[in-house]
């Protein structure tokens, strides 16, 4: 599923349709705009230059001139068509298959180029000016601080707060179990009950993370969860993994090292 990495794998495809003008927007499908009226986004789509690609989190947000901005959504299986061709061949639990249906918002510029957002499940979606400050610190530029004040004194699951958009931005299911097996940390530990020690294990297993699956080509590719694929060990001490679910979630971790 587009987590950071791959929506940053976006994000740089995207960075080719800077300084393009959007000729028309066709949005067929009225459940993916998330804001307004399908025809309303598509009018007010029209005629307008990009400007910039920026990401927070897992959104992606393309920058317009008049200073509107147009966000977009992955969900679990959206991908991105920049000209043609997909930044990531594959992605985990989506399909690779090209079907015009899935198109939920084809952006044609003037000098016939087209960006598509091809989403089999639809779990993504579209909107003008989305409120980027509802998200928590992009997860790569968080900082031990940060992670403080998103722990804070929560008594919720870790693993569920890594996970909440509006404290941390960017982490998914994949990563949230790498980071935390990386870390030595239980998932179902109580956020805000970590040592000092722990924090900045945490910390630096997610920046880690963040740059080995990134090194390696994504959220997909983390050591727990190709070991839990493999032979359901862990790759650490050999202790069988377990499965269970945290923050409603299938979670993976290892009952001999993750305390
Ligand atoms: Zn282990």
């Amino acid at each position: 599923m587009p987590e950071l990495l791959e929506v940053e794998s976006y994000r740089r495809q995207a960075e080719a349709v800077v300084g393009r003008t959007i000729a028309r927007a066709e949005a067929p499908d009225a459940w993916f705009v998330k804001a307004g009226e399908p025809a309303e986004l598509e009018a007010a789509l029209a005629g307008r230059r990009v400007e910039a690609a920026r990401r927070r989190g897992k959104l992606l947000v393309l920058d317009l001139d008049g200073g509107d901005r147009l966000g977009l959504r992955f969900g679990m299986t959206g991908r991105l068509v920049v000209d043609g061709s997909v930044a990531i061949e594959k992605l985990e639990y989506s399909s690779n298959r090209a079907e015009p249906r899935w198109d939920r918002l084809v952006l044609h510029f003037t000098d016939g180029t087209e960006l598509r957002l091809r989403d089999p499940r639809r779990l993504g979606g579209v909107r003008l000016d989305p409120d980027e400050d509802a998200l928590g610190v992009d997860a790569l530029a968080l900082t031990l601080p940060d992670l403080a004040a998103a722990l804070g004194t929560s008594t919720a699951p870790l693993k569920a707060r890594l996970l909440d958009q509006s404290r941390v931005a960017g982490i998914g299911n994949l990563l949230a179990d790498e980071i935390l097996w990386r870390a030595g940390l239980d998932p179902v530990r109580p956020a805000g009950g970590l040592s000092d020690a722990e924090r900045a294990a945490l910390h630096a297993a997610i920046l880690e993370v963040l740059a080995d699956l990134g090194a390696r080509g994504g959220s997909h590719t983390g050591d727990v969860r190709g070991a839990a694929a493999l032979d359901g060990l862990c790759p650490r001490d050999g202790t069988p993994l377990v499965r269970r679910t945290v923050g409603g979630r299938t979670t993976v971790s290892c009952p001999a090292h993750q305390r």
